[in-house]
């Protein structure tokens, strides 16, 4: 039906001044005319997962068929899975993945998640994700919280700590403070979620989660150092609390790992592991045994329509998804490259509904952003 052509791998410059505010980006061009679009993992520009892709998988991918996209990525994860099976390769499928997703949709003129069996919902409620809370006052935590909450009128707010992972237990007191005045602001029946971004020990953690308990909050996420599964599992165990993990855990084996230890909600990022067909696995996964999966989000754009078409072919969903919304300005400008980005009102995102990822990339605009990395196929 159609063949690959083309497939590039760059880096999109939001900034010039400041390197890290870059996105990776696949685009990958068939010869009926169409082209898709995947984005890889944010962390450091994309830099080197771009290279994978370039260098390693671009020119396996040349000549092959779109719609065999499962079998040519898998047998590429395979043959480079010395590169890392916990990282960057992971990424570079994801984004090759998303891409291929996109033509496949456009190449049938449907929605892709028309193609994996239709929409539960198409208005997805989402949750405000507010970082940096570690190095944030009591009252800078209130207000930063209040402020984002004016503006989107969000289903849930979870507040992210982010401190620095290599010291554990730095400010219990301190971090309880701040969930009880963000308690205080949001009012009783609000749902609230804590991230401890991996900032506890053992016994830390349980400290915390019985305050978060009597406090009401949702869900306790990421309480100690996420390659401490076993650690992860006994919180997770001793606390009523929900203990969510999985943002950092790139394999469905890495997954298996964490819901048998007792994480409750698994937290996938569609841009760090398997891309779409990954993460409908990893659906099918959390609801063969009985957990939820409410997907890891950074990136409001491509990584983001991902996410939307995701969430609305999973059945069960009692917590909203994430809108991570770096910074006000950033995600303005981010979305100027797409002639139809997802309606956003009263707490929710529509799903696409058009071809594919169905957001229409501006080229124009992409085009003058593009700053390239790596030897292109
Ligand atoms: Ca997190």
């Amino acid at each position: 039906m159609a063949t690959i052509t083309n497939v590039e791998a760059f880096q999109v410059a939001w900034s010039d001044d400041v390197p890290a505010k870059r996105s990776g980006f696949v685009r990958v061009t068939t010869d009926a005319g169409i082209q898709g679009y995947g984005e890889c993992t944010p962390m450091q520009g994309g830099v080197h997962v771009l290279g994978i892709v370039a260098n390693n998988l671009a020119p396996a991918l040349v000549g092959r068929d779109p719609l065999d996209h499962a079998v040519v990525l898998d047998t590429l994860f395979h043959r480079f899975i010395k590169l890392g099976p916990e990282g960057s390769l992971t990424s570079a499928i994801a984004a090759l993945d998303i891409a291929l997703w996109d033509i496949k949709g456009k190449l049938l003129g449907q929605p892709v998640h028309k193609l994996l069996g239709g929409a539960w919902r198409t208005e997805i409620p989402f949750y405000t994700s507010l970082g940096g809370n570690a190095q944030r006052t009591v009252d800078a935590v209130v207000r930063a919280v209040e402020k984002r909450v004016k503006r989107d009128s969000p289903r849930a707010v979870k507040i992210r700590f982010d401190g620095d992972r290599t010291t554990l237990d730095h400010d219990i007191p301190g971090d309880i403070a701040k969930a009880k005045a963000v308690r205080k602001l949001v009012g009783d029946g609000f749902m609230l979620g804590f991230d401890a971004n991996n900032g506890y020990s053992v016994g830390g953690a349980i400290k915390v989660g019985r305050a978060l308990e009597e406090l009401g909050y949702a869900w306790f996420e990421e309480p100690t150092q996420h390659y401490y599964v076993k650690a992860m599992g006994e919180v997770a165990r001793r606390l009523d609390i929900v203990v969510t993990a999985g943002e950092q855990t790139y394999t469905m084996q890495g997954v298996v790992d964490l819901i048998d230890a007792g994480v409750k909600i698994i937290q996938c990022d569609p841009l760090k592991m398997g891309g779409i067909t990954g993460l409908a696995q990893c659906i099918a996964l959390a609801f063969a045994h009985g957990v939820e999966i409410v997907p890891h989000q950074t990136q409001p754009t491509i990584g983001h329509a991902a996410h939307l078409h995701l969430m609305a072919i999973k059945m069960h969903a009692t917590k909203p998804m994430e809108w991570n919304d770096p910074e006000e300005r950033d995600t303005a400008l981010m979305q100027t490259i797409m002639r139809a980005p997802w309606p956003m009102g009263n707490g929710t995102f529509r799903v696409p509904s058009g071809p594919g990822l169905g957001i229409e990339i501006d080229d124009d605009q992409l085009n003058r952003r593009i700053r390239r990395v790596a030897p292109q196929a």
